[in-house]
């Protein structure tokens, strides 16, 4: 197989474009994704600096060794910022001109610029040092789940693997001077390697950014915008799977379903804003009140529920009651206007393999309304034990 280092560097450099106009394309479109212009600005400057890297003994040395090699420099560091910016980190304007005034600095020495091992062997070090800073980057936010972290950190790694072996190499091997250099097959790895680096990073970085976009939808609907807690479809997803959860290993688990008394007369009274308020600080309270690995959600407009693992009748009965007791001293008065708030409690709770979530919602829900119909601000509660034997108490 032979390589002529000129198609390899064309390809290289229309690669690199292709890809970094791209990754620019798709940040306009969703300009929340700063990281994406940024690696595509990377992915460009790579191009023009692998153009002007072509120009080789038809431009002066600084057009064709030092200019393109000091964007290269400042093409890492903007994909470590694009690491940082990813991860909602500030910028660090200095360390990112870093490596090309290093780079510019060692070129006015002109023993540094008389010696192709040492070029080599500094702007690889360079490149190493920023591309294991970017995915330090993004491996320290591996708590965010996003799939493509990970083959996208590895990338990286590898690159800064390659970067380092070929700075390692490049220092013990007298390499052949001034054009002869483009006709090793070093130089054709040396293009090859960038060119799936450009076209896997653009490709993990679109990932990444859709994978998060995802993230942040799937949150938005499992969350309740106005209280903050689970949205019924979330409350009622996760109770469920938390129900099975606790019972399979044996354990009670309860559920208490709360509605807000006479919430409508808040708002025809107060209007609406205050209702909302009311709602927040409910809400809010019962969050303090509550364990903190207790499920909270609200299931309608001033109804919320708790499934509450590990928990039987009897300390079910004492956190509804507590729950009860901290919304009635909850006091929303405003000078001679006053404004007093309670709920009603319905609990259920389950223990045995078969029980199952839609029952246990059921027997809240009729604990809730014998609670509604006892003349509200009370807990009523029922109990519910393994199938087929289903006794409510
Ligand atoms: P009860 O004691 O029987 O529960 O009476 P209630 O007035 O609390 O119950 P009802 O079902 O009659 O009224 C519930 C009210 O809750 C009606 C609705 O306008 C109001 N509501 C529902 N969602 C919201 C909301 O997001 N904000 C506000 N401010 N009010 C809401
Ligand atoms: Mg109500
Ligand atoms: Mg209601």
């Amino acid at each position: 197989m032979s390589f002529d280092p000129a198609t390899l560097m064309t390809l290289t450099a229309l690669t690199a474009a292709t890809v970094g106009a791209l990754l620019v394309f798709a940040w306009a479109q969703n300009r929340s994704h700063r990281a994406l212009a940024m690696w595509g600005g990377a992915d460009l400057g790579g191009a023009v600096a692998t153009a002007l890297l072509m120009t080789r003994n038809h431009t002066p040395d600084f057009v064709s060794i030092t200019l393109p090699f000091g964007i290269i420099a400042v093409t890492y560091a903007v994909i470590w910022a694009a690491g940082r910016a990813f991860a909602d980190r500030p910028l660090q304007p200095t360390w990112m001109a870093a490596g090309a005034l290093v780079w510019l600095l060692a070129c006015a020495s002109p023993a540094f610029f008389a010696s192709t091992q040492a070029r080599v062997t500094l702007i690889s070090a360079i490149g190493a040092t920023y591309m294991l800073a970017t995915a330090c980057e993004l491996w320290r936010d591996r708590g965010e789940h996003l799939p493509s972290r990970y083959p996208i950190v590895g990338c990286l790694v590898l690159h800064a693997g390659l970067l380092l072996a070929r700075a390692g190499v490049a220092a013990v091997w007298t390499l052949p001077q001034g054009s002869e250099v483009l006709m090793t097959p070093w130089v054709a790895l040396m293009s090859i390697e960038p060119t799936i680096m450009v076209i896997a990073g653009g490709f993990l970085q679109l990932s990444l950014a859709k994978e998060r976009s995802e993230l942040v939808q799937r949150r938005a609907a499992a969350t309740d915008e106005l209280t903050g807690v689970a949205s019924r479809r979330a409350f009622l997803e996760e109770g469920e799977r938390r129900l099975n959860a606790a019972l399979r290993q044996g354990l009670p688990a309860a559920l208490l379903l709360l509605d807000l008394d006479h919430f409508k007369q808040i708002n025809d009274s107060h209007g609406h804003h205050m209702g909302d308020r009311v709602l927040q600080a409910f809400a809010r309270r019962a969050v303090e009140i509550l364990r903190p690995g207790d499920l909270f959600g609200r299931v309608g407009g001033e109804e919320f529920g708790a499934l509450l693992s590990n928990t039987g009748p009897e300390a079910a009965l004492r956190v509804a009651e507590r729950l009860r007791q901290a919304v009635e001293d909850l006091d929303f008065s405003e000078g001679d206007v006053e404004l007093r708030l309670s709920v009603s409690v319905g609990v259920a709770t389950a223990s045995g393999p078969s029980c199952d979530f839609g029952d246990l919602l059921r027997q809240a829900d009729h604990a809730l309304y014998g609670a509604k119909s006892a003349g509200r601000n009370c807990v009523q509660q029922r109990k519910l034990h393994a199938a087929p034997l289903l006794r409510a108490v």
